[in-house]
């Protein structure tokens, strides 16, 4: 008897025949004798109905309020998983993420993990209940409901499954697995059997959504071997695991990322201490800068250029306008229009050219690049958020060739 965790992503479980779907493939699995915890999402685009909802009533509601309303999503889809399942005749019980036994850390919207109390999903578990687990929320220290990020059902499941050790960790989605980019917006994507911990976690961190980049660094920090396939079909997905030295190959994947602003500081005075004094002001407030270039101008002055997610535009705005009070002739200039492509690959650091491979794809296209960032395993280029499905698709033809394969 084994311990499988399975996860149900939005359209997984988005209307009454795909819940059904779902019961069954949860079914299956019990039949074989499995203890079996299922964690699901919202349905569909219940939470980004919430935010649009949340919007129109009060855009600067608190965080902690934000979190109730988000949070309620899973609680229709898990109680009616559990229905769907009661009807097949299967023993079942559907847990919020505090019934669960989910702690986390204070932070309201992007809260992180700090254990799980697993007594109640165990005793379930001893009585042969089908376990069915709210994903993506838990508890603070002040009894409050927290979230875990947008995609963050994916955490819920791994955590899930490293605390109870289980057997296995099945992320069920709407792809066959992990493509070599978005299946959706480059058609000659191809599924990858296996990719790495570190390699996901960097597609995920630079825009490929298919994992919640919380949940891959969970996963790598716990040895939780994932499987990620698609609850449509019957076939084998991709395995995330660890990789060894001679398995790594060059190029595993392109992501984009449209959540990026770009922003200028100029004219800043050229003295020791500048950048520090800009950069630790960001960071006091959590704002996560990613590509930072630095250019002289012109006598004793310099400007700085950095990207930073698109959301945390205003508040960046807000810290870098009072940084700049004091200083005469500073000025700030921002772009929103502009998105982050890249390219990812553990065998990067062994081969000369990759850099310029892509470089050539976007000019073979008459794509401009804005900014440039190199690291041991990705390439990360800014162009106009216009041309990125364009750039996305020259450069898996630069990399993968143009081999057809279906969703
Ligand atoms: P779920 O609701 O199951 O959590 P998500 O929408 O969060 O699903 O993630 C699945 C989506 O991720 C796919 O529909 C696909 O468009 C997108 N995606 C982005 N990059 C990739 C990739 N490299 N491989 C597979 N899917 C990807
Ligand atoms: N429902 C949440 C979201 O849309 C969590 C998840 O889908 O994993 O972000
Ligand atoms: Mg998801």
């Amino acid at each position: 008897m084994s311990l499988i965790v399975q996860k149900f992503g939005g359209s997984s479980v988005a209307n009454s025949e795909r819940i059904f779907n779902v019961a069954g493939i949860i079914s299956r699995a019990y039949l074989n004798g499995d203890d079996i915890i299922a964690v699901v999402s919202a349905q569909g685009d219940t939470t980004d109905n919430f935010i649009r909802m949340a919007d129109e009533i009060n855009p600067h509601g608190s965080k902690r309020e934000m979190d109730v309303l988000l949070s309620a999503g899973e609680q229709v889809s898990m109680s009616l998983l559990a229905m769907a399942i009661e009807k097949l005749g299967y023993p079942v019980v559907s847990l919020l993420g505090w019934q669960a036994g989910f702690l986390t850390c204070a932070t309201y919207g992007n809260a992180k993990i700090e254990k799980i109390n697993t007594d109640r999903i165990k005793k379930e578990l001893d009585k042969k209940n089908i376990v069915i687990v709210a994903g993506f929320q838990g508890l603070n220290t002040y009894g409050d409901i927290t979230t875990l990020g947008r995609g963050g059902s994916d955490t819920s499941a791994v955590a899930l499954a490293a605390v109870l050790n289980a057997d296995k960790c099945k992320i069920y989605t709407d792809v066959d697995g992990v493509f070599t980019a978005d299946p959706r917006r480059v058609k000659n994507a191809k599924k990858l059997d296996v990719i790495s911990y570190d390699e996901m976690l960097e597609l995920s961190t630079l825009g490929a959504q298919v994992l919640n980049n919380y949940s891959v660094e969970v996963a790598k920090k716990h040895n939780v071997e994932i499987e990620v396939l698609s609850s449509m079909n019957d076939i084998p997905g991709t395995i995330i695991k660890e990789v060894t030295q001679s398995e790594k190959v060059p190029i595993c994947g392109i992501a984009a990322d449209e959540n990026v602003a770009m922003v200028s500081v100029t004219n800043i005075p050229d003295k020791p201490g500048a950048a520090f004094k800009l950069f630790s002001k960001l960071a006091a407030k959590g704002i996560n800068v990613d590509i930072i270039l630095q250019s002289e101008n012109g006598k004793n002055l310099k400007d700085i250029s950095f990207t930073i997610p698109k959301c945390q535009l205003d508040d960046s705005l807000e810290i870098l306008n009072k940084y700049i009070e004091n200083l005469e002739n500073t000025k700030i200039i921002y772009e929103e229009n502009v998105s982050k492509v890249s390219i990812v690959g553990t065998g990067m650091e062994n081969q000369v050219g990759i850099a310029s491979k892509m470089f050539e794809a976007l000019y073979e296209e008459k794509i401009n690049i804005q900014m440039i960032a190199t690291s041991e395993i990705r390439v990360s280029v800014i162009i106009c958020s216009g041309e990125v499905d364009q750039a996305l698709n020259a450069i898996h033809n630069k990399f993968f060739g143009t081999v057809n394969t279906t969703l």
